[in-house]
């Protein structure tokens, strides 16, 4: 089986997305999949869209693409804000063709995909845009992790809550550290790649993951974050969203 990098939660940021593609490159892996949330609170959407039809086999839809195309009331303030701008940013116009097909490009696509042998999701297997499998909810959702796992019969892979690890039948999460970085894909499983663009686990750097046979391993990369948070700013965007990227939360 031949390796394959999963990246997600993207949120318009360009030094970020940049970064991580450099180094799978370097890593020789070829196959990129994304599971969305490609723009959002960010200031790139376009270029950052761009690059993911581009370099990306498939693309699957995450809450804040979905949210350029219907109501936002279920949005936190600063989520509606960013998409609000991202909305401006990506409008189509007869003169403006790139737009036009990034625009097309977020529209439509799906909800989920299987490649590889496995199924990929933004969120969840029940609920595959909206949905977060949190890392507590192995102690506080049993019922939940229950349902979840009727549902899978092998690996599966989100992103959506920005923090990389994974959730074992017995319902223990395990978080991925640069000390455990490295996890055996084996039974029923729910693994989350964590976030290029805006990572919540602590740790700033981007996030991102390289599957290779049965082993699923978690790529951390630093990135010249001032520069972005400097591009939120100038966006007119939310300061919270240019402080958070430093900080990792
Ligand atoms: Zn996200």
């Amino acid at each position: 089986m031949t390796a394959f990098a999963i990246i997600s939660d993207l949120h318009s940021n360009l030094e970020a997305v940049e970064a991580v593609l450099q180094r799978i490159d370097a890593l020789g892996v070829r196959d990129i999949v994304c599971l969305g949330d490609v723009i959002g609170y960010g200031a790139d959407p376009l270029p950052v869209t761009l690059l993911v039809m581009q370099r990306c086999k498939w693309t699957i839809q995450g809450n804040h693409d979905w949210g350029l195309f219907h109501e936002l009331d279920d949005f936190n303030p600063l989520a509606r804000e960013a998409l609000f701008y991202t909305r401006a940013q990506l409008k189509p116009s007869f003169l403006r063709p790139r737009r036009k097909a990034a625009w097309e490009f977020l529209r439509s696509l799906p909800d989920r995909h299987q490649d590889f042998g496995y199924s990929f999701f933004h969120g969840s297997p029940r609920d595959p845009v909206m949905e977060y499998v949190l890392k507590s909810d192995g102690f506080l959702e049993p019922d939940k992790m229950h349902h979840l796992f009727t549902l899978i019969d092998r690996p599966c892979f989100v992103g959506h809550t920005h923090w990389p690890g994974v959730h074992r039948q017995d319902y223990r999460f395990t978080q991925a550290t640069d000390e455990q970085r490295e996890f055996a894909l084996e039974g029923p499983c729910i693994v989350n790649v964590g976030s290029v663009g805006q990572p919540r686990d602590g740790d700033p750097r981007a996030c991102f993951a390289v599957v290779n046979g049965n082993r699923a391993e978690i790529h951390r990369v630093a990135y010249d974050f001032r520069r972005t948070q400097a591009k939120i700013l100038a966006a007119g965007l939310h300061p919270a969203l240019a402080e958070r990227l430093s900080r990792g939360k």
